[in-house]
């Protein structure tokens, strides 16, 4: 299937590494011009340099999303790289376990701040441009955490990520009218090299075969790449009528039945 992306730009929050590095792959394979942001300027150099000699077309900036600017600058530099832009993904997230008793006020801040505003932030920037440009696609990188409970000293990470969907439904339906479609992606336990799953089943190879054979009905953790596949299609001319939906991607593993 042609995913129609081709000449169409995507925006990659927190893209140098990891999953979001997958996603400007696909995306860039798939025919977009492709702007990656990441903290480290070193790091967004050589992710722009693998993409290029992939022959896509790509540009980066380096910027902490959790910056109150980021979401101007990052529109700002996608605007004078490729002169605006279609797709936005907000993928830059991480975790702080801790006891709910524990957490202080600078934990929440940070968390949400992260995993929620950062991606807000964008989002904003994004829906002037995406009007202008006659509409555009979001996908915000949840988890299955955001959709059910994660369990003990997962507070911070479970209500950033559902508040995330809860913030993406309402998007979707305030900008449908616009064709802008706002949707997310939750991911289970996402296995790539250099990856804290990764680390772990290298660590500790006999726990990691019970938790996958306890947890994941299919057997084996989630690649990067499955992820991004269904990021391509959530920003693409193809999911035309999807719009304010969380699609898990986790071979099984979430309980929740909605
Ligand atoms: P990762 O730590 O490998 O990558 C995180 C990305 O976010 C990197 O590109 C990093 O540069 C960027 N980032 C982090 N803080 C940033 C900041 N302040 N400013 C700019 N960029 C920043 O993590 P990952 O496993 O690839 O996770 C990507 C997303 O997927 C996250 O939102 C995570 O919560 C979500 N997720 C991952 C899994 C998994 O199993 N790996 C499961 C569920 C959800």
């Amino acid at each position: 299937m042609d995913l129609e992306l081709g000449g169409k730009v995507a925006v990659i929050g927190g893209g140098s590494r990891g999953i979001g590095s997958y996603i400007a792959h696909a995306l860039g394979a798939e025919g977009c011009r492709v702007v990656l942001t990441a903290r480290d300027a070193g790091q967004v150099k050589e992710a722009v340099s693998v993409l290029n000699a992939k022959g896509i077309e790509a540009a980066g900036v380096s910027v902490d999303v959790t910056d109150a600017d980021s979401g101007e600058r990052i529109s700002q530099f996608a605007r004078d790289s490729f002169g605006g832009f279609d797709i936005y993904v907000g993928n830059a997230g991480g975790n702080r376990r801790k006891s709910f008793a524990d957490t202080t006020d600078q934990d929440w801040l940070d968390l949400l701040n992260l995993n929620l505003l950062s991606h807000l932030r964008v989002a904003r920037s994004a829906v002037s441009e995406m009007r202008s440009g006659g509409g555009g696609a979001i996908v915000f990188i949840s988890s299955v955490f955001g959709r059910e409970a994660g369990g003990p000293g997962l507070s911070l990470y479970n209500t950033s990520k559902s508040a995330m969907i809860s913030a993406a439904k309402i998007m979707a339906i305030e900008l449908a009218g616009e064709g802008i479609r706002v949707n997310c992606v939750a991911p289970g336990s996402i296995r790539f090299p250099g990856g804290s799953w990764d680390r772990r089943c290298i660590e500790q190879p006999d726990a990691m075969a019970k938790f996958v054979e306890a947890n994941i009905p299919l057997g084996r953790f989630g690649t990067a790449e499955e992820v991004a596949n269904v990021v391509a299609f959530l920003s693409s001319p193809r999911a035309s009528l999807v719009t304010g939906t969380c699609i898990n991607v986790d071979g099984g593993q979430s309980r929740s039945l909605i």
